[in-house]
């Protein structure tokens, strides 16, 4: 369960702006981990454009000279960083920059604690973060580098590529960068030179089994995508190991924990996920003036597309819209063009789950061809310069010949998501064994129609496989479809693969926690007693998680409230008897200390249980019985990570799952069964797939 709560982010920052200038650097860099100072000279090509008066940024820590050029006294100190004037004799004159020092550790990560910046003997971590190389506003960086000082059996990576020189790293990447970076350690290289593109592995312990299954992944992954999207955009891709538990892609490497390394199913999630990035992010760069447009993208093309290859793409799309009905439906949502980075579950479901939604949506309209056709045009023709959500929008509505501007207003400009109901259906027999079905679907959300296409899958008599057919909203509030079959329809399904963004339809997906959290407002109830001063912090967190909850304590309410979802926390609490009584099917009994789901045997003094009601009437229902103040924490933490579950059990001890079940369904108000008994739906055709199976020596869990 650990994975799900991983933190995968990647550093590429996300910046605003025109195109922008390039600085190259030429820089000779003299690491000294055992004394935490770096000396660097650094020869600089600047624009002509920029004229002879300039200022670049640098940290406070390191004194500089400047040769070729006269350097002010430093304008502005903050935040670590000197902002310093730079008089040049002509425009674009040659300049010698000279600069050491030790480099501030800055602050740590909340998560995984890994600082701004690492200098010392277990290693080195530079980025922009420490201003260890000039910035000048916000120019692009190109560079060459060689770094020596190392100690004996270290390693330096940078991006682009690598080159030996006498005592040292040399690296070069040509193409510009939004930083550069300078990762050193004790590492064991290991490299597969056979392609165009250098695989690479840096372990901190050596490992030839591990770093040959990365080497064999990423010749795999490259493969895949360059036959996707065309040319990767560097010399190399390198996997380095991590001091911290971290899964970040820089351009042409990612650094990853020891431990997540190490985790098999790594190779075929996170892995493709960053080596992806630099086609997205990393490659061409985002400006995100209109929203952060590479993260939905990277995770529609990795994460999603190879849970596609194995046949689970519709499992993926509804767990992404489980995921927005949980954290962001219900006036907690945002329009595209707000994202700018995952800094929450809202913010994920919105700027990964919304934004790949609309990938697929646009897809599916476009067809693969041209979607594909679109997707390398876009990285053709921007690699290494900036782009927007409207630039990619363009590319792929060039390439299919239609205007995306309608996509662009609704997706990027507005929040929300259409809320869909079967308004009327007929069918009648006209003749010849014919039958005419007339449908009408209506969209029911408080806001302005979407234009959409939903899918709706027809079961006709004695056909193994649904007729597909798509229902086009075309700016109204309702659209209809006609169609004659020459067999008796039984059945009409709205939307069964989940390849529409929308709000899920009630009764679609089963009780869940998911479905508890994605109610207008969530009401927990805590106990008092032993645990209170736990529950209260569970209930804490869950406040600051979700954007919905009120904690009210058991003794200060009358009766459970009847509208929004109701949490019942702690065998003890008050109101739990009430809650058996919704659970009578799962045999919960608090005051006996026990649980029965599905003829487990769960007890108070081994177990810590979790169960939502199996119907939603009069109110969204579920009971968490738990004690001891650190299994109750982990809950806090876990549980929003099961969020398709209705039944769930915890060891008492350690906390770890030890059981979980998806209630069944209770029927969709998106299905229609149009005959007499029960009618079950007839098989979806196969869905078409972008890519075949890649790997496969793991199955990631799925994470949207
Ligand atoms: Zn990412």
């Amino acid at each position: 369960m650990w994975a799900a709560s991983l933190v995968l982010l990647h550093a590429g920052s996300a910046l605003g702006g025109d195109a922008r200038d390039e600085v190259h650097h030429r820089l000779r860099i003299a690491l000294e981990p055992e004394a935490g100072r770096i000396t660097v000279v650094d020869r600089l090509s600047l624009p002509v454009a920029w004229g002879t008066r300039l200022r670049f940024q640098l940290a406070s820590t390191l004194e500089v000279e400047a040769e070729g050029a006269a350097l002010d006294s430093p304008l502005l100190a903050r935040d670590g960083v000197k902002t310093y004037g730079l008089t040049l004799p002509r425009p674009g004159a040659a300049v010698v920059l000279r600069y050491a020092g030790p480099i501030r550790a800055g602050a740590r990560h909340a998560e995984h604690g890994m600082p701004e910046a690492a200098l010392g003997p277990e290693g080195s971590y530079l980025d922009g973060a420490s201003a260890w190389l000039p910035r000048f506003g916000q120019a692009l960086a190109s560079f060459e580098m060689e770094v020596t000082g190392l100690p004996d059996g270290w390693e330096a990576v940078s991006q682009g590529r690598r080159g030996g020189v006498a005592g040292g790293v040399h690296w070069t990447e040509p193409a510009p960068q939004d930083d550069v970076y300078l990762v050193a350690g004790p590492f064991h290289r290991y490299a597969d030179a056979a392609g165009r593109v250098d695989a690479e592995v840096y372990l901190r312990e050596a490992d030839e089994a591990l770093a040959r299954r990365y080497l064999d992944a990423v010749r795999r992954y490259l493969d895949l995508y360059e036959t996707l999207l065309g040319p990767y955009p560097y010399a190399k891709f390198a996997v380095v190991e991590n001091r911290w538990e971290t899964g970040y892609g820089m351009p042409s490497f990612t650094l990853l924990g020891s431990r997540v390394l190490r985790l098999p199913f790594i190779l075929d999630s996170s892995l493709p996920h960053e080596l992806l990035h630099n086609w997205w992010g990393n490659g061409v760069l985002v400006d995100a003036r209109d929203g952060n447009w590479s993260e939905g993208l990277t995770a529609y093309l990795a994460d999603y597309l190879l849970q596609e290859a194995r046949g689970r793409g519709a499992e993926y799309r509804r767990g992404a819209l489980q995921r927005y009905e949980s954290f962001a439906a219900e006036q907690r949502d945002a329009p595209l063009r707000a994202f700018r980075a995952r800094h929450d579950d809202a913010s994920q479901a919105i700027g990964y789950g919304k934004a790949l939604m609309l990938f697929h949506a646009l897809r599916r309209e476009l067809g693969d061809a041209a979607f594909l056709d679109g997707l390398r045009a876009f990285a053709a023709g921007r690699m290494h310069r900036s782009a927007t959500f409207g630039d990619l929008l363009a590319d792929l509505g060039r390439a299919s010949g239609r205007d995306l501007g309608p996509e662009r207003a609704q997706w990027l400009e507005r929040a929300g998501a259409p809320e869909l109901r079967i308004a009327k259906v007929a069918t009648s027999p006209v003749g010849d064994g014919r039958h005419r079905l007339d449908l009408t679907l209506a969209q029911t959300q408080a806001e302005a129609p979407f234009r959409i296409a939903v899918p709706v899958a027809i079961t006709l008599r004695g056909r193994p496989q649904a007729d597909l057919h798509t229902v086009r909203f075309e700016g109204g509030r309702e659209a209809t479809l006609a169609v004659e079959f020459d067999a008796e329809p039984l059945r009409i399904d709205v939307d069964p693969a989940f390849d529409t963004f929308r709000r899920l339809a009630p009764g679609e997906v089963p009780p869940s926690l998911g479905t508890a959290a994605g109610a207008a407002r969530q009401v927990l109830v805590v106990p008092g007693g032993a645990d209170a001063a736990a529950w209260q912090a569970f209930a804490a967190q869950w406040a600051r998680r979700y954007g919905n909850v009120e904690v009210v304590r058991d003794r200060d309410l009358k009766a459970l409230p009847s509208t929004g979802a109701v949490w019942v926390l702690g065998w003890d609490n008050r109101f739990a008897d009430q809650a058996a009584q919704r659970l009578a099917a799962d045999a919960l009994d608090p005051p006996a200390g026990k649980a029965a789901p599905a003829g487990r045997s769960l007890r108070r003094e081994a177990d810590a249980v979790v169960l939502v009601a199996p119907d939603a009437e009069p109110m969204p229902l579920a009971f968490v019985g738990a004690e001891g103040e650190a299994v109750i924490a982990a809950l806090a933490r876990k549980l929003p990570h099961y969020g398709r579950y209705g039944r769930l059990a915890f060891d008492l001890r350690s906390g770890e799952n030890t059981w979980k079940d998806e209630r069944p369904g209770n029927g969709s108000a998106l299905t229609r069964v149009l005959v007499a008994g029960d009618v079950a739906r007839a098989g979806l055709p196969p869905e078409p797939v972008l890519a075949p199976p890649v790997g496969a020596a793991s199955t990631p869990p799925i994470v949207p």
